[in-house]
């Protein structure tokens, strides 16, 4: 199948509330522009350089999810071709959002990494480190950011019941946070889960972004 043809089958499955974002990582500029001019503009990335080599080359109207690990010291350079940065593990790198995006007169839209999976070695934050996030002095203060909700990936496992209970671990974090952090905000509402091969389990799950890859692509 083509990846137009792909594209359009994953839609047909999701409703329309849903954003499909297209993990264009393995892919050149020219399958991201074939890709753009079937009428997709949401692309994922995960590598600070490949994300900025891309937005640079590619159309301005093209929204850019960074989906990867984020450090730092890489938030200067990404942050002005980004819609959305849907890793944020610790105080220290919101921080450094915050600070990065006062400089550009702009107010950065970002999510909530956590770690659901098995794997000990997926990044992100557990319940109670985020509370302590939400709850600080540091988080407060910042003027240049805004948490528009959550993202996690599940276990790379055939198990569908075990990727199932930890979709419904992340919905349950959402929840926990917007009614304890959020209520008045209606822009915490957005839950990215979901790959190639659990997407539709995601979605049973109530989530909000899907991220796909593979089922584009190849
Ligand atoms: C690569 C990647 C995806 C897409 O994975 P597929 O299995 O190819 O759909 C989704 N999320 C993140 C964080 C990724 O790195």
């Amino acid at each position: 199948m083509s990846i137009v043809a792909n594209i359009q089958s994953i839609q047909q499955a999701i409703p329309d509330r849903v954003t499909l974002i297209a993990v264009s990582k393995t892919v050149s500029e020219d399958v991201i522009l074939q890709t753009y001019e079937s009428g997709h503009h949401d692309f994922g990335e995960n590598r600070v350089m490949d994300l900025i080599r891309k937005a640079q080359k590619l159309p301005k109207d093209i929204r850019w999810h960074f989906i990867g690990h984020l450090q730092r010291n890489k938030v200067r350079q990404v942050l002005p071709y980004t819609h959305l940065i849907h890793s944020i593990d610790s105080l220290n790198l919101l921080k450094e959002v915050d600070q990065e995006a006062k400089k550009l007169g702009k107010k950065m839209d970002v999510l909530l990494q956590f770690q659901i999976a098995e794997e000990e070695t997926k990044f992100g934050l557990d319940i109670q480190e985020a509370i302590e996030l939400l709850e600080s002095q540091g988080f407060k203060n910042m003027m240049h950011v805004r948490i528009r909700g959550v993202m996690g990936m599940a276990t790379l496992t055939d198990d569908e019941n075990r990727i199932r209970k930890e979709f419904r671990q992340l919905h349950q974090i959402f929840s926990t946070i917007r009614d304890r952090f959020f209520r008045k905000e209606d822009t915490f509402n957005e839950i990215s889960m979901g790959m190639s091969g659990d997407y539709l389990l995601a979605l049973e799950e109530g989530s909000t972004m899907i991220r796909i890859g593979t089922a584009i692509f190849n």
